[in-house]
């Protein structure tokens, strides 16, 4: 059945990107397209949503919401595919240098600016003339959305056959705020309950969106049934548990229109399987690029990353002297925290001939770091997908991994008896763990032919979204039947 499908969020690649959000907001929609549904993308206009290289009109519709004095008005574009984004201005609330606020922070009104978001785009459809039979949310930015469709649009006829869909990307981040912000959401003070807004005194948008939605999703098995215990959950395993039966885990793939060493015009040489020896060029532009010193026998680990500490950066610190002593370099490409940022521009200075430091978010930088290193260094703490693992199989640069989330469905362990696997995993977040698992790896980046075996296994695993695509699609279809 061809669905009409509206996919909600703070921010699609090229338009805006923090993080794996972005990613999954531009490659989702469009393998959604292909199989036939009629999907329309919608996010908040931003500055940086003009750096986007592509063509944004205005469609001369204001957006008026009861009880916000303000308006919005609406632009369109086009991802690649041809899926339709509309973009909601106003320039009180979004023109403003970042997404969500300071790195690390939220904006101090991001209670008003994502309640006037959630609420404008309800309008939007409706202006454009678009009764979506799914609206799908993804994470607390949309999280008001189904609470609004619950509450104040519970009669209005445009939506009575539409279905709510929430995707929880991280459940760490939840839009917590202090109950005095309620009045700005518009919403009653009756929802202000332990079954409905309130999470430890606080209006929390996550929780709305897990509470009011008609199905809940997340980006990878592993994950699903981690956030329901009380180690993963952060506060939220309850409710969770509660709504397992509509609780889906689905992997997240990779857009290989973006993320293919093949056609990659961001990296110095393309390869692939059959000219694998090309990637020997762009380990050079690389050792190159940071003015590194390192012999042929070196492997060049990276990190591109998020500084947090959700990252497992203590962990690297904690490894600092260890890779000190080892024949090893790192590139890390991350912005975040101060103090890891403190730390990674100091061990840089440090050990300029195989630290390299980029504290910056590039885009084509972190191609380049992909596609010129031979390790790919990923310790999270928790992971609920991760995308840059998959992106590094697709490289041919292997990745090291704690076995969470996404990570352990993504990346199976290398067995030289058998021949098969894709990378290295550890579990407990343990320095000792970590080092084994470089160890091993280490081990076998110098025996050649086995290390081809094990680039070639990461590079042919297809990761494609076509799958992801189908899943949700049954489950699209599932909730309209319920
Ligand atoms: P998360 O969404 O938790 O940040 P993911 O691995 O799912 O982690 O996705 C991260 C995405 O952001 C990847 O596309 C990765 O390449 C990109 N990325 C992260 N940090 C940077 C950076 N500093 N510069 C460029 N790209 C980055």
């Amino acid at each position: 059945m061809k669905l009409k499908i509206l996919f909600v969020s703070a921010e699609v690649y090229p338009f805006a990107k923090t993080g794996g959000l972005a990613d999954v907001s531009s490659a989702l929609p469009p393998a959604l397209k292909k199989l036939g549904h009629d999907i329309r993308v919608i996010m908040p206009k931003y500055p940086c949503t003009a750096k986007a290289g592509k063509k944004i009109q205005s469609l001369k519709i204001d957006l008026k919401l009861s009880g916000f004095n303000e308006k919005g008005t609406l632009f369109k574009s086009e991802l690649d595919g041809g899926v339709p984004v509309y973009l909601i201005k106003h320039d009180g609330y979004f023109n403003r240098k970042h997404i969500y606020g300071e790195p690390g922070s939220d904006y101090p009104d991001s209670v008003e600016r994502f309640s006037f978001f959630s609420q404008a785009v309800l309008e939007a459809v409706k202006s454009i003339d678009f009764k979506p039979d799914i609206i799908h949310c993804n994470d607390w930015h949309t999280g008001l959305i189904p609470v609004y469709l619950k509450s104040i649009y519970r009669k209005d006829p445009w939506f009575s056959q539409t279905k709510t869909f929430f995707s929880i990307h991280n459940l760490g981040y939840q839009g917590n705020f202090p109950h005095s912000q309620l009045k700005f959401t518009g919403l009653d003070e009756s929802l202000f309950t332990e079954e409905g807004l309130e999470f430890y005194d606080q209006i929390s948008f996550l929780k709305g969106g897990l509470i009011f939605s008609d199905t809940l999703s997340t980006v990878s098995p592993t994950y699903s049934q981690e956030i329901q215990t009380p180690d993963m959950g952060f506060g939220m395993q309850g409710i969770l548990q509660k709504r397992s039966g509509c609780l889906h885990g689905i992997l997240n793939g990779v857009d290989e229109t973006i993320w293919n060493p093949k056609t990659d015009p961001l990296i110095p040489v393309n390869y692939g399987p059959k000219s694998l020896s090309q990637k020997k060029q762009c380990r050079e532009d690389l050792i190159k690029t940071f003015s590194l010193r390192l012999n042929k026998k070196v492997p060049i680990l990276c990190m591109i990353t998020r500084l947090s500490q959700q990252k497992g950066i203590d962990l690297i610190m904690e490894a600092k002297d260890a890779l000190d002593k080892q024949d090893v370099s790192l590139v890390i490409l991350g912005t975040g925290s101060t103090e890891y940022e403190a730390f990674f521009k100091q061990w840089s200075r440090e050990q300029p001939d195989k630290i390299a430091t980029a504290l910056k978010f590039d885009e084509s930088l972190g191609h380049q770091i992909l596609a010129g290193s031979d390790m790919l260094l990923m310790p999270s703490l928790y992971e609920p997908c991760g995308l840059t693992q998959m992106y590094a199989l697709k490289y041919g640069t292997v990745p090291i991994v704690r076995a969470v989330g996404g990570l352990k469905d993504s990346i199976q362990e290398f067995s030289e008896k058998t021949g098969k696997g894709t990378g290295f995993k550890f579990k407990a977040p343990q320095l000792k763990f970590l080092l084994k698992s470089l160890q091993k790896a280490l081990s076998y980046f110098h025996q050649t032919q086995t290390w081809k075996k094990l680039m070639l296994n990461g590079m042919s695993k297809d990761n494609s979204w076509e799958f992801a695509a189908k899943k949700y699609s049954l489950l699209y279809q599932k909730s309209l039947r319920s």
